[in-house]
């Protein structure tokens, strides 16, 4: 009757990592993925000169255990990302350099008002429930407000207003306003403090994995074998008292309980059979994904460091305003990574890809001089124009969505469980939360099913 104990919807980190905890407590499991690769949200990408680069997911830093003890437990090794030297950050017309310890190059009141701000809400972080964040104390008010409307009541200072405004899509490819309060106290709680989300050194952007992230899950791949299924986009999830039946185009088969691992705006556009209930659906109509088109731009060398610059630029006034050092450990060229991001993607989404090169470079050599405009090569990804991803770097919840519809966001409806980064208490949206939400998948079905 069954063809497999479960079906996993989604091959990305979340679902190879529910599989592969289920293969090693003996369940039979079977993998289906849309796409023709595996990997999802870290995909692999080159460079004209053969240089591996991540077009998507790509850093992993300190409190990742899960992502960090998977890398090593596969065999896989990670390298420092260059951070030595001063950042950039381009404030009033003018090129500021500052260093990790100084807010951003901010200064005099704009900076005092930062560094009180930046303290405010990490205290407020502090006092969010991760399992669920709608019985934090005060959730309501907090999640009633956006937090573009809490930075406007809390400071009268545009610089700050303006770096809080340019730091949000660099964590969420949205903008300030279209995420509530408690959406970003919750995720700084996840990702441990904001200080944490932000660094490089120290932080979410410290390291990167030797040949790139999406080794990470062809290596799970391999070891499932046969069990993932490529090509396969599910569109229909059908459950009963004892079992549940995935279809595809070209068939469908049947098991006791179905993790389905893909981002929650696309698991709201699967057809259920009986519906989802209300909760559930409504809370699929609440968290959409930020839009974002991620560069790299490839020099003959990392000529920034020569001039004592690290690589990470910021700005308060360009639309491609948040770049790092994303060099190969050996350093054989040099390569900046960077983003356009929210509001900046969504116009240039609609720009040729010579428009878009342009304002890359026009930024570039702002913050790097001259020789930054000399490329040899640009690679550019658009995440929201990916059919099985549509957006990036994960889903978020606007203003009330949280305290009406969050307990749907995790909650298995009968035989049907949910993973991905989106449902993760910890690192929420990030690779090490996608692999934490698939094993915690798994484990609701083996709790089920002894
Ligand atoms: C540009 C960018 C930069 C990022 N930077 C970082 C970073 O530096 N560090 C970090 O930790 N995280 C980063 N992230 C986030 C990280 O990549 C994701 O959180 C993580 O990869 C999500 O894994 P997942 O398994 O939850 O989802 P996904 O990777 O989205 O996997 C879902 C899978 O389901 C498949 N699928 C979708 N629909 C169907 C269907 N109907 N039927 C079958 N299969 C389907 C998809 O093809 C995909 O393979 C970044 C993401 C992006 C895009």
């Amino acid at each position: 009757m069954y063809d497999a104990d479960v079906i996993v919807v989604g091959a990305g980190l979340a679902g190879l990592s529910a599989a592969r905890k289920l293969r090693a407590a003996g369940r039979s499991v079977i993998l289906l993925e849309a796409r023709d690769r595996v990997a999802g949200r870290t995909y692999g990408g080159s460079l004209s000169n053969g240089v591996s680069v991540e077009l998507g997911g790509q850093w992993v830093g300190p409190t990742q255990d899960a992502v960090l003890e998977l890398i090593d437990e596969l065999g896989l090794k990670t390298f420092r990302c260059y951070a030595d030297g001063d950042n950039i950050n381009v404030i009033d017309g003018r090129v500021v350099r500052w260093t990790d310890d100084q807010m951003f190059g901010l200064s005099g009141e704009a900076e005092a008002e930062a560094v009180r701000l930046w303290e405010a809400l990490q205290t407020l972080s502090q006092t969010v429930d991760l399992d669920a964040p709608w019985n934090t104390d005060g959730a309501a008010d907090l999640d009633r407000q956006s937090l573009d409307s809490w930075l406007v009541a809390n400071t009268a200072n545009a610089t700050t207003r303006a770096l809080f405004r340019l730091l949000v899509p660099g964590i969420f490819s949205a903008e300030s306003p279209e995420l509530s309060l408690l959406h970003f106290l919750f995720y700084i709680k996840s990702g441990t403090s904001l200080d944490t989300l932000v660094s490089q050194t120290g932080g979410a952007q410290e390291s990167r994995v030797v040949g790139g992230t999406h080794r990470i899950s062809e290596a799970m791949a391999a070891e499932l074998g046969d069990v993932v299924r490529l090509n396969t986009a599910v569109h229909t999830v059908r459950q009963d008292h004892a079992s549940v039946t995935v279809e595809f185009d070209g068939g469908s088969l049947t098991a006791r309980h179905a993790i389905v691992a893909i981002p929650t705006t696309l698991a709201g556009r699967l057809r259920y059979v009986p519906p989802m209930p209300n909760q559930r659906d409504q809370l699929t109509q609440q968290m959409p994904a930020g839009s974002v088109i991620k560069f790299h731009v490839a020099y003959d060398t990392p000529f920034w460091r020569a001039e004592g610059l690290s690589g990470f630029a910021v700005s308060l006034e360009h639309e491609f305003n948040v770049v790092m050092d994303n060099s190969p450990d050996d350093a054989s060229c040099g390569v900046l990574v960077g983003f356009l991001e929210g509001a900046h993607a969504r116009t240039a989404c609609e720009l040729s890809p010579e428009e878009r090169r342009d304002i890359v470079l026009s930024a570039l050599t702002t913050y790097f001089g001259p020789k930054a405009a000399e490329p040899f090569d640009v690679v550019e990804q658009d995440w929201a124009a990916e059919e099985f991803t549509r957006g990036c770097y994960g889903g978020r919840l606007g203003a009330g969505a949280w305290t009406q519809f969050g307990k749907a966001l995790a909650a298995p409806v009968g035989r049907i469980h949910w993973a991905g980064a989106e449902t993760a208490t910890i690192w929420n949206g990030y690779m090490d939360g996608a692999i934490r939400s698939g094993r915690r998948a798994a484990d609701e079905t083996l709790a089920e099913t002894p």
